[in-house]
């Protein structure tokens, strides 16, 4: 990572972004686009690279897909303001062409940290781009979706890109279940907390229960 890319905080990387030109598409964007979400969520999503919608608006998933995003996060009781969204790519490349590898390194550090100041239960790895760089040499994503990978302590589950089940339909069965299963790993973690919680709290004796209520 080169200097000055040690953020302590989501506003100071995404003042970093808003200034960007570690690669040329720092020029020939309208709005970088950053990310958008509590820098607590438990879920962070991660898509390939800003299309024109968000490129005018310097937000992420504004878009057709972004929509069906939402249906997909309502339908496990969830919503966008509960999730943390960004890309691979923080800027558009033009005519929505696919990111080409020089971009995806120079842009990488800004996920490399917004990763280690959120500390998310789970990453969502939406389609074959984000899953080459996230999870290189991984399986196709037609293999792995809906799994969990651990890698470096990190959990990822790798879904289908929801532009892609727009444009397939028979991918929509798929990405509902996928969806599915995120719930059950988020439930999952939940539980083990909840456990974990139980086991360390200090055992109170009946003799000091008394003492403490009446
Ligand atoms: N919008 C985004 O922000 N990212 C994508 O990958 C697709 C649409």
């Amino acid at each position: 990572m080169g200097p000055g890319l040690d953020f302590v905080d989501l506003p100071s990387l995404s003042a970093a972004v808003h200034d960007c030109r570690r690669c040329p598409l720092g020029h020939s964007r309208t709005k970088a686009v950053p990310g958008v979400g509590p820098s607590d969520a438990r879920i962070m999503i991660v898509g390939e690279a800003p299309g024109q919608n968000e490129d005018l608006q310097g937000e992420p998933f504004v878009g057709a897909a972004g929509k069906l995003l939402d249906q997909l996060l309502r339908g496990i009781d969830l919503s966008r303001a509960d999730v943390f969204i960004t890309n691979i790519l923080k800027c558009r490349p033009p005519g929505n062409r696919d990111p080409l590898p020089a971009e995806a390194e120079a842009c990488s550090p800004y996920l490399e940290q917004q990763l280690r100041l959120i500390k998310p239960e789970v990453v969502l790895v939406l389609g074959r781009h984000a899953l080459g760089r996230l999870l290189p040499g991984y399986e196709s994503i037609s293999r792995l979706h809906g799994k969990l990978v651990v890698k470096d302590g990190v959990s990822y589950i790798p879904i289908y890109h929801p532009a892609a089940a727009l444009y397939n339909s028979f991918l929509m069965g798929p990405l509902e279940q996928d969806f599915k299963a995120v719930k059950a790993h988020l439930d999952r973690v939940e539980e083990r907390r909840q456990v974990l919680a139980a086991a360390t709290a200090p055992v109170v004796k009946p003799e000091e229960q008394l003492t403490l209520f009446g």
